[in-house]
């Protein structure tokens, strides 16, 4: 394990049982709150970004947001919040998707994502893969294509990076 990834893992929280039981969420409260290793990670979210050639990243609510804006700024590329339906005031896309139950619909500003745009989509965790799924099918649909996807963590064992194999079609997933 690198240096940085030996600092990263040190301040993410492990809380069990929350916010139902049987899930171990990771909180990563403790990392944002220490400058080394916020700046470590938004550092390294944009060397992967800049790497693949992303010319916009995609940020998904509501840790995705605090990630991916300064990932953006640090790389020099746009930013642009995919939300919780209802959210934004514009003309939008709107995907919806299955969750273990029911179902939840993310959106976007179909104008913020252009032809000529390869995007990479940031977040904190990924779990199931079914919200980054959608994204990337959101992003599609608005024409761009797709640079990769990049989080922090990957919790390997719930199976999200194969769920994202067709979406993702060739592009990279890279977890910190
Ligand atoms: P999924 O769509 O299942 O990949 O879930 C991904 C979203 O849920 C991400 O935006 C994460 O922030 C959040 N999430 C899922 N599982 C966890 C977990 N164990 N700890 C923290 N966040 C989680």
């Amino acid at each position: 394990m690198t240096d940085i990834e030996e600092l990263l893992l040190s301040r993410i929280r492990d809380v069990a049982d929350y916010p139902e039981p049987g899930v171990m969420f990771k909180d990563i409260t403790p990392l944002l709150a220490d400058p080394a290793a916020f700046t470590a990670l938004t550092d390294a979210l944009a060397e992967i970004s800049v790497r693949n050639g992303a010319t916009k990243i995609v940020g998904l609510e509501a840790r995705g947001f605090i990630l991916g804006a300064p990932v953006a700024v640090r790389a020099g590329l746009g930013f642009v919040p995919v939300r919780k339906a209802g959210k934004l005031p514009g003309a939008t896309l709107s995907q919806a998707y299955d969750l273990e139950y029911g179902s939840a619909e993310i959106e976007v500003h179909a104008e913020d994502l252009a032809a000529s745009d390869r995007v990479m989509v940031v977040d904190d965790v990924l779990a199931t893969g079914g919200t980054a799924e959608a994204s990337l099918e959101l992003i599609r649909r608005a024409g761009a294509k797709v640079a990769g996807v990049a989080v922090l963590m990957e919790l390997g064992f719930l199976g999200g990076r194969g769920r994202l194999a067709a979406s993702l079609a060739g592009a990279p997933l890279e977890a910190l």
